[in-house]
């Protein structure tokens, strides 16, 4: 374990790019693109006065598709060591940047980056690994106008979560009286006590009226599916249906059923594949015991999702 240690720190100090340049000028049109797509409207980068905005340090130096220029052996080597060690994951964590003087159309760039160091051996929510910074200097007609700093983490990706529970409902006091229902197997829609307008969520007052009047009306449970989305990434292994089970880190339909009586839910569809569930859907009620605490309304898909 020390080994890989020593000889991760023996890479500080080392080059991680030599004598790169640019591969443009700094430039007007590069400029302008950059302010759009970030939508910054400020003066100082238009005109015959302009400068580039500082936040574009790094633009100047990358390589782009056709590659990096000067990237030296060392940096590579030492994430083929960390690679060959099973840290083989990597992202970005941080980057800072510090700004000398300001870049305008026609400096040309060049640049020189040094690995500044790597961390001890960490662990955080994502793995065990270790943090790489390399700090890059960059000149402009070769007088120092900034420094990029950037860090990486490369890790072992941590074991995957055991199955959690299902997140609870948030139960407050408008929204009691539903659970209670749910409880006894009826899903109930609140309806507004002065223009009888139904909602659903449960909300304290009438969205058509303003109204703080209600009752409620038991939902006939037949409903269809308005919309849906399958969810892939993150998994939430929490969510999965039973009868999903041997699957659990797979994906998931969440559905948005329009209840025969006009109102929306967010539910799960049931009794169909994720990626068999459709749009106009005919889905019917029922009640799935998740765990000792928790029962849900869901809809099961009455046509097998072959439509
Ligand atoms: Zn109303």
């Amino acid at each position: 374990m020390n080994d890989i240690h020593d000889r991760l720190k023996t890479y500080e100090g080392r080059a991680a790019a030599t004598a790169g340049t640019g591969k443009d000028l700094v430039n007007e049109p590069m400029i302008r693109h950059w302010c759009e797509a970030m939508g910054d409207t400020n003066p100082a980068y238009a005109g015959p006065e302009a400068v580039a905005p500082p936040t574009m340090l790094q633009a100047w130096t990358m390589g782009g598709l056709s590659g990096h220029t000067g990237r030296s052996d060392a940096y590579d080597e030492l994430l083929a060591l960390l690679d060959g060690a099973g840290y083989t994951s990597v992202v970005a964590t941080d980057c800072e940047q510090e700004y000398l003087r300001p870049l305008r159309p026609g400096d040309a760039i060049t640049f020189d980056a040094v690995i500044e160091s790597v961390s001890e051996r960490k662990t955080t929510k994502l793995g065990t690994g270790y943090f790489v910074t390399t700090r890059m200097d960059v000149r402009a007609d070769g007088e120092l106008a900034g420094t990029h700093r950037f860090r990486i983490l490369k890790y072992t990706p941590g074991a995957p979560k055991p199955k959690g529970k299902r997140p609870r409902p948030v139960i407050n006091r408008d929204n009691a009286g539903f659970w209670e229902d749910v409880a006894a197997h009826r899903l109930l829609i609140q309806r507004c006590g002065d223009c009888a307008t139904l909602r659903f969520p449960w909300l304290p007052g009438c969205n058509a009226c303003g109204s703080r009047a209600w009752d409620t009306v038991e939902a006939s449970g037949s409903g269809t599916v308005f919309s849906y989305v399958v969810m892939h990434h993150p998994p939430f292994p929490a969510f999965t249906l039973p009868e999903h089970a041997a699957d659990a880190a797979g994906p998931y339909a969440v559905g948005l059923i329009e209840l025969a009586e006009g109102v929306r839910m967010v539910s799960n569809v049931v009794g169909v594949p994720y990626d068999k569930v459709r749009i106009g859907m005919p889905v019917r009620l029922e009640f799935l015991r998740v765990d000792a605490e928790l029962e849900l309304p869901v809809f099961r898909a009455q046509d097998g999702g072959e439509g």
